[in-house]
């Protein structure tokens, strides 16, 4: 009896300090990502309790609740919020070999791990722009005076639109992204609103000559999962990657780390290493029409069929958007981009 009493006491400490569970704080809203949590707890055993909202209020709820905060991982859109959350100290270090030999130098830090990755590029409408005057178009050149009253963009209070600034600043320096962002706000075809979708519709209705918008929204048009009118305008439209001949088309990424007070970090890192195994990688590409980040796996058709001459700006580490989000958010502003 004495050993039973024993054994089921240590039993249950082992448990305690084993949970086989973690606590993912995500903002991301994908079916496919919800399927991927359950593959993870079929294969480990291990469940992922999801809480999911916008980045501002779960970072202030992590804030919030300190080290009493239950919560494992924080999963975010845009390597700006992931420097973010970082600078607010909401990470910890991870130094896992396995991690950084499979995702490139480029696409994370100590902090954080990109898992997933888009290209923000130009779409435009054949019928209405010539391919042969864009083939070589870079970022730079949509200040040009020929673009007048003819660029789809959103809000300048958008991320991805921050973080391709900071690219720019990053790349040009201060003074030259200025004058640039002079001029190329004199280029928006209206003053901007809606979401990326809005931009590659309004250039298939012919509004707008160009528009600018993440790489997975137009194959998520493309795919019909939005419905057919979306589907029969995206095809109207064809993507364009920029810069080409020099350091290639802005890349962003969707990335995870772990949060400081993890109260079940050994499976918390278990999870990041999953979601970078070829099974995940695939899943999520194939479903969420992101690029995966672990190279030579495979991608969606639609994906494929669109990427062509596609080459992707390796020389910009991504956390450079946060570093440089405040200063490239204030530039738009002051160059009344609304
Ligand atoms: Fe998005």
């Amino acid at each position: 009896m004495f050993f039973v009493v024993i054994f089921i006491l240590y039993f249950s400490i082992f448990q305690t300090c084993l949970s086989d569970e973690i606590n993912l704080y995500t903002t991301r809203h994908y079916e496919a990502d919800y399927e991927i949590y359950k593959k993870f707890q079929n294969k480990t055993g291990i469940k992922v309790n999801v809480v999911s909202g916008k980045s501002k209020p779960l970072e202030k709820r992590i804030i919030e609740e300190g080290k009493k905060c239950k919560g494992d991982l924080f999963f975010l859109a845009d390597a700006g919020r992931l420097y973010s959350a970082e600078k607010k100290g909401l990470f910890q270090k991870i130094k896992s070999s396995s991690l950084i030999k499979n995702i490139p130098s480029h696409l994370r830090n100590d902090y954080w791990y990109g898992i997933t990755k888009r290209a923000r590029i130009v779409f435009y409408n054949p019928e209405h722009v010539n391919l042969e005057k864009i083939k070589n178009l870079n970022y730079e050149d949509l200040g040009d005076k020929e673009w007048k009253n003819s660029i789809a963009i959103r809000q300048s209070n958008n991320v991805y639109n921050q973080s391709l600034v900071a690219s720019l600043i990053h790349n040009l320096g201060e003074k030259r992204t200025s004058e640039w962002l002079e001029n190329f706000v004199k280029n928006f075809y209206k003053v901007p609103s809606g979401n990326d979708r809005a931009q590659i519709l309004a250039v298939a209705a012919g509004e707008a000559k160009l528009a600018i918008a993440n790489t997975y929204y137009y194959a998520l048009m493309l795919s019909g999962k939005k419905g057919k009118s979306q589907q029969d305008a995206a095809k109207k439209v064809k993507p364009l990657f920029p810069n080409k001949k020099n350091r290639g088309a802005h890349i962003n990424i969707s990335g995870i780390g772990v949060l400081k007070h993890s109260p079940n970090k050994i499976n918390a890192i278990r999870f990041l290493k999953f979601l970078v195994s070829e099974e995940a990688q695939t899943h999520l590409s194939q479903n969420s029409f992101e690029y995966p980040v672990v190279e030579n796996i495979n991608i969606p058709q639609i994906l494929e069929s669109i990427s062509i001459g596609f080459k992707e700006d390796k020389l910009t580490p991504v956390e450079i958007y946060g570093k440089l989000q405040t200063k490239s958010f204030n530039l738009m502003l002051e160059k009344k981009w609304n």
